[in-house]
């Protein structure tokens, strides 16, 4: 019912949607989640789309990496996501994959999915590069979302502390300065990446005896 009364003063189309945004270092269960959380959503009949950029995979797919698997859209820098989910019948819910690439301009988009078409979006991503610097779509999911969590599935660094920093690695050693987005960890690239704890993050060291 749009029926509006004294009583109720919410207008229909503007209920509680949220922004929420998840995000923790790489190997936190981000992706696993993500899929957990549309699966737990589209099982209570609600129809939803899912996101990625960049997924490890190297496809329009999230996977995570204890083995689970969806098709996702890849989000490319120039794509609507307003548009995109406009496009489609019903969307009640978006989940957001890797939402650290998107562009801030993407993430304003979200945000207008909340607040003008009542969907839920559910962001998942790293916070900081391998700089410890915030992304820049992260930043803006920090001023924008409803509810921010820090994922902490016990991921450690490699002296057991908890690992809170992504360290990008080349040749052996922590680098501090280049692209803010290489893709790493694959056969073809030069690149690794390796969470680490604050400190050992600050003084660049990897562990004696860690596979370079
Ligand atoms: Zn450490």
């Amino acid at each position: 019912m749009t029926d509006l009364s004294a009583l109720s003063p919410v207008p229909s189309g503007s209920r509680a949607a949220v922004l929420k945004f998840y995000f923790g270092p790489m190997d936190c269960g981000k992706s696993t989640l993500a899929l957990q959380m549309n699966y737990n959503h589209s099982r209570q009949g609600r129809r939803g789309l899912v996101l990625t950029k960049h997924d490890r995979s190297g496809g329009p797919r999230v996977t995570s990496r204890i083995g689970l698997g969806l098709e996702a859209v890849e989000v490319v820098d120039g794509l609507d996501l307003a548009e995109l989910v406009r496009g489609h019948d019903r969307i009640d819910y978006v989940i957001c994959d890797e939402a650290c690439f998107y562009t801030v301009e993407q993430i304003e988009q979200l945000a207008d999915l909340v607040d003008e078409h009542g969907v839920d979006v559910y962001a998942f991503g790293l916070a900081s590069d391998f700089r410890s610097v915030m992304f820049p779509a992260a930043q803006r999911l920090f001023e924008l979302a409803d509810e921010v969590c820090r994922l902490q599935v016990e991921v450690l660094c490699w002296c057991g502390r908890p690992g809170l920093l992504n360290g990008r690695i080349v040749g052996g050693a922590l680098v501090r300065t280049g692209e803010q987005v290489v893709i790493g960890d694959t056969d073809a690239s030069p690149v690794r990446y390796q969470v680490l704890c604050r400190r050992h993050h600050r003084a660049g060291l990897l562990g004696e005896g860690m596979p370079v």
